[in-house]
């Protein structure tokens, strides 16, 4: 393990490996859930822009305050619910009284947005939920346009503008954290955009960006021939090529993965998902609220993914923290998995 880190010693590359600290096995303490089934762009690096879409839906009141309930009576150590996962949840018109429910039911609500569109923002900002990220990569439209596609920045710009109004007119104690995502051909837009966020009042991280989801990182690493030309070019600006980051993390290889102990995903049919970083349903028609947590998590651990994933060490990348400090943002994410 030192000889590797001294080997990309000249790139400052560490590992934080959070299994090391691992408390809670197959305790429940974060759930996101997609409030509906789309986004309105289609980033690269992401299942939504480069895999098949997934049929429509939209997450009606009563189902989300089924789950919530669900959620409280029979998981003891969940405190998060994030809405959101391969979606943009602006687009959901009920997401301000969402974020209520979950509050209400004593959870932290989180919520990410590309905020390229603002729904039904200044509902939102009174309902308060804890965290609000914006995910971007760029200050210039010609930078940003190659990680978020079909994005505008200056649209974003606008509305980060609007959000920080409507957080200074109801006073929230929402925290404002806008996520800067690295790729080899945007690290000149940095300053700008840090100095423009903080400027309004906003937590500023940024961190490397890497390939998702788990099915594509192994088309990648099995059949890289099938892998499509805009993949590939989206693979070309990662400062970490999925196989380069499998590497450095051969020596932290785990046979079990923290995305599966820790964490449920729902989609917004409130079925199952396997984890955050799988993309295809895991089975369609077997709903959270029909079934038991042992009957959930024995359907989840029934896979034939999970296998192929950690035979490559796939779960690392998306369990563990690769960087420096400016990977702050997924250690604290990591730490409350852990508890
Ligand atoms: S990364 Fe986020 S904004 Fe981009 S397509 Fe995926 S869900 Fe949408
Ligand atoms: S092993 Fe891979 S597919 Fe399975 S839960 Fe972990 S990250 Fe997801």
């Amino acid at each position: 393990m030192k000889n590797l880190l001294i080997e990309f010693m000249d790139r400052k590359i560490s590992v934080y490996d959070p299994y090391a600290g691992s408390s809670l096995e197959n305790e429940i303490t974060l759930c996101y859930i997609d409030v509906l089934s789309t986004c309105n762009l289609a980033c690269p690096s992401c299942p939504v822009g480069n895999m098949k879409k997934v049929p429509g839906t939209i997450m009606d009141s009563d189902k989300f305050e089924k789950i919530i309930i669900k959620l409280k009576n029979e998981y003891q150590h969940l405190d998060e619910i994030g809405l959101y996962n391969w979606t943009e949840p602006l687009l959901h018109p009920k997401l301000s009284e969402f974020i209520k429910v979950v509050k209400d039911a004593g959870f932290s609500c989180t919520m990410s947005t590309n905020l390229n569109y603002l729904g039904k923002l200044e509902d939102v900002v009174k309902s308060e939920p804890n965290i609000l990220r914006i995910s971007l990569s760029g200050f210039e439209q010609k930078t940003y346009e190659k990680g978020h596609k079909k994005g505008n920045i200056e649209t974003v710009k606008q509305n980060m503008k609007i959000l920080a109004d409507f957080i200074k007119k109801y006073n929230s104690k929402t925290k404002v954290v806008v996520l800067y995502l690295k790729y080899k051909h945007n690290i000149s837009d940095i300053p700008a955009m840090k100095e423009f966020a903080q400027m309004l009042g906003f937590e500023f991280e940024e961190y490397w960006a890497y390939l998702m989801p788990v099915e594509k990182n192994l088309e990648y690493i099995e059949t890289p021939e099938k892998i499509d030309p805009e993949t590939k070019e989206i693979i070309n600006s990662l400062e970490i090529e999925p196989t380069e980051h499998l590497k450095i993390l051969e020596p932290y290889k785990k046979d079990r993965c923290l995305l599966i102990e820790n964490q449920l995903v729902l989609n917004a049919a409130g079925e199952i998902e396997l984890c955050c970083a799988s993309y295809n349903p895991l089975y369609t028609n077997k709903n959270f609220l029909d079934l038991t947590p042992e009957e959930i998590r024995d359907l989840r651990h029934k896979n034939d993914l999970c296998e192929k994933c950690m035979k490559h060490g796939i779960n690392m990348i998306y369990s563990t923290v690769i960087g420096d400090s400016d990977l702050k943002h997924h250690s604290e994410r990591i730490t409350k998995i852990l508890g």
